[in-house]
């Protein structure tokens, strides 16, 4: 190799190294761990048995008979992969049949498939909005919603968390006759805490705006009926301006993500969406866990219900236990503990590693400055003893 390539070279790997240094030097590398038996929520890390505390398989479905066998049958009768695009050949009758529950499932016209919830969004962005439009986001979005909005380079305003004056304000400001776009998520990832989406329906109405939902931790652990979401809650039913994205990664025990809304949002999507045009079609043996996790979510409430008692049970059990001010209102199965100091944080979460606890330590950039946190999930399958350990343990490193 002539000098003057090694020297180019060397330039290029040295300043990817001082990124991952100064990564390092802040305590914010990331790394991976290694799950091994996953019997969820009791699994190996690392090779060390612990209690899983920050999984999304918030109903244990990803374990569940009826998902598994649905997928074993595709798998044998349909192999391995799904053969292409889904408008080049990859649209099997099973995408069909589980697009048609799930508009059943959200009360809505049609709905359509996507490969991962990450990627519906940036597409469903990206595709939907024009570069003239506006778009109106939550702070507190999910990164995917973030980069969809930069990738439709439409006009954005990040409104500050849940601030539904400022947002108003927004509305006002923004050009008359322009094309708005309100986006949030449903249940906010780390913070558990809900959007409120009557006020932001309202406003949509008032000021001529699509609104955007993502269900991802939502799906199959709100609404009475079907238990389709945030959404569901509300009574307001399906409407024109409404378009509820979610995931199968989460409560639903699968992969891949889901978006409903009108005939005519399915159609805009099927024609405006790359992310969507360009992929190849999720497999069968995916798709048929997914559908067969969305028939039991609404075939069986039992799942959902043994969720909110473990919610509430820890609830009753924390208040009581953990130093005031560390515990919001909880309104999902994320329960942040905001501890501030990230050292602290990651710390803790080692502790709590070290006693046979898997709780995630999150911390900036993922987070605001100042409110790095523990972030426990909790699961339908949690028994009464890991919950109590948990909190005794919690109690013992913060108390
Ligand atoms: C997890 C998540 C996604 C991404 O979904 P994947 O299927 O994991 O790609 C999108 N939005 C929100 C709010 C999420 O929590």
């Amino acid at each position: 190799m002539s000098a003057a390539i090694q020297l180019i070279e060397d330039t290029l790997t040295h300043s990817l190294q001082s990124r991952l240094d100064a990564l390092r030097q802040t305590g914010r590398l990331r790394r991976l761990r290694t799950v091994g038996h996953p019997q969820r929520p009791q699994i190996t890390l690392d090779g060390q048995p612990v209690v899983d505390c920050c999984s999304n398989d918030y109903l244990g479905l990803s374990a569940h008979p009826r998902l598994i066998a649905a997928s074993r049958e595709a798998l044998e009768q349909y192999g391995t992969g799904s053969g292409g695009s889904r408008l080049i050949g990859g649209t099997l009758d099973l995408h069909i049949a589980l697009e048609d529950t799930l508009a059943r499932f959200k009360g809505t016209e049609a709905a359509l498939v996507f490969n991962s919830g990450y990627q519906a969004n940036i597409s469903l962005l990206s595709g939907l909005v024009e570069r003239h439009d506006w778009v109106f986001a939550d702070k507190y979005n999910h990164a995917s919603l973030v980069d969809g909005a930069i990738l439709s380079r439409a006009k954005v305003v990040r409104y500050p968390h849940l601030d539904m004056g400022f947002l108003e304000n927004a509305l006002k400001k923004a050009p008359l006759g322009s094309t708005k776009w309100i986006v949030t998520d449903t249940i906010f990832s780390m913070d558990g805490d809900a959007a409120p989406l009557q006020t932001l329906y309202n406003l949509a109405r008032q000021y001529n705006a699509w609104l955007i939902l993502d269900e991802a931790h939502a799906t199959g652990i709100f609404g009475d009926r079907h238990r389709s979401g945030l959404w569901e809650t509300t009574g307001i039913g399906p409407s024109e301006r409404v378009i509820q994205m979610g995931t199968f990664s989460k409560a639903l025990g699968g992969f891949g993500a889901y978006v409903a809304g009108s005939r005519q949002v399915v159609q805009a999507m099927l024609q405006f969406c790359r992310g969507f045009i360009y992929s190849t079609a999720l497999p069968p043996a995916v798709i048929a866990a997914n559908h067969a996790a969305v028939l039991e979510v609404m075939d069986s409430p039992n799942h959902t219900a043994r969720l909110w008692t473990n919610i509430r049970y820890f609830e009753s059990k924390a208040r009581e236990a953990l130093p005031e001010g560390t515990l919001a209102f909880i309104q999902s199965p994320i329960v942040p503990v905001i501890l501030g100091n990230p050292e602290i944080t990651m710390h803790s979460a080692q502790q709590l590693l070290d006693s046979g606890y898997y709780v995630q330590g999150i911390r900036p950039p993922t987070v605001p400055e100042g409110t790095s946190r523990l972030r426990i999930t909790l699961s339908a399958n949690h028994n009464q003893a890991q919950i109590d350990g948990l909190i005794s343990v919690l109690q013992a490193i913060l108390g």
